[in-house]
């Protein structure tokens, strides 16, 4: 059966300080940098895209850094853990990298299976590592960090939340996911169950809200092919009852956004054009790219903006 819906396309953050961001997840973590612009919606703050050496969709984190916002807080009706793929014989050295920069790392989890680590950037923004050999992605390394350990992509994403049912309705009924098995209140679903399409409802009944702020996701955004496919499920969502917006050029994809039933802001982004229309692959990340409207404000908007410096072989 053809699927409209192929997994994580990308996840989006609230951050802090923008070099602290540019540092973390570019320095420490190893992601490629593979776009630097601002937020279509408000062009006085940057939007950096992290991924593979293309960003692949199912690999790219972005962030839109406030300098000097409060921290928000983990609760319901987010996304509260962002989870990466790395190999299965890699837990240790990240491990020791992580400490090395002094992040507070938990114990090794087992979870479904498979061993992980839990820690969170200076913003409070949740991350976990899960080892794993069923990721066939070759990842991709500045070199600060060998490639046999780096950062594959997304392994999955963790949604806290008060009750599962409208959520995991929406995504079995609607968006080609299944569910997968349960374990300690974990429901974990799939369109096919592998790294990059893993995502998770983690349900407490009790909790109180999540407040979106610095070190929280915005929203997720889930991959279809093209605009073809996405103005299908558009279709498919509105006879659903969901109320999603017009498609939104992005630049690098075309997007439309909904609320789920949990709380969560949902995206369908597609997979074309991808982050090499306007600068050269060779060179993604490096200078900031506007979308066409704005050249005209370049000046103005890079004026507003804290210049930032890419700086992956200081984080050896
Ligand atoms: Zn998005």
């Amino acid at each position: 059966m053809k699927t409209l819906i192929k997994g994580i396309h990308h996840i989006t953050a609230i951050a802090g300080n923008p070099q602290a961001n540019v540092d973390f997840y570019s320095g420490v973590l190893g992601l490629r940098l593979v776009k630097k612009t601002i937020n279509f919606d408000a062009p006085d703050v940057y939007h950096f895209y992290f991924g593979d050496e293309f960003g692949a969709p199912g690999t790219v984190f972005t962030t839109f850094p406030f300098a000097g916002a409060r921290k928000g807080t983990k609760g319901t009706g987010e996304l509260t853990y962002t989870a990466f793929s790395i190999p299965k014989t890699s837990l240790e050295y990240w491990i020791e990298r992580l400490k090395k920069y002094d992040v507070t790392v938990s114990d090794k989890l087992t979870r479904f299976g498979k061993e992980l680590i839990r820690f969170e950037d200076h913003d409070g923004m949740g991350i976990e590592l899960v080892a794993n050999d069923e990721d066939d992605r070759k990842g991709w390394t500045y070199g600060q960090i060998p490639l046999a350990h780096s950062i594959r992509g997304f392994y999955g994403a963790t949604l806290y939340l008060t009750d599962k049912e409208g959520t995991a309705d929406l995504l079995t009924k609607h968006m080609d996911y299944h569910f997968i098995a349960e374990e300690n209140g974990r429901f974990r679903y799939g369109t096919e169950g592998k790294p990059g399409d893993i995502v998770d409802i983690l349900v407490n009944p009790d909790a109180s809200r999540g407040q979106q702020s610095a070190g929280t996701v915005h929203h997720l955004a889930f991959r279809t092919e093209n605009t073809d496919t996405q103005l299908q499920i558009q279709q498919l969502l509105w006879d659903n009852g969901y109320q999603t917006t017009e498609v939104k050029d992005r630049n690098y994809f075309k997007s439309i956004y909904f609320r789920s039933p949990g709380g969560v802001l949902f995206e369908i982004a597609t997979d074309e054009p991808g982050f090499a229309i306007d600068e050269e692959e060779a060179h993604l990340g490096e200078l900031i790219k506007l979308p066409e409207w704005a050249e005209p404000s370049r000046k103005k908007i890079e004026a507003g903006l804290i210049p930032v410096t890419l700086n992956p072989a200081s984080y050896v």
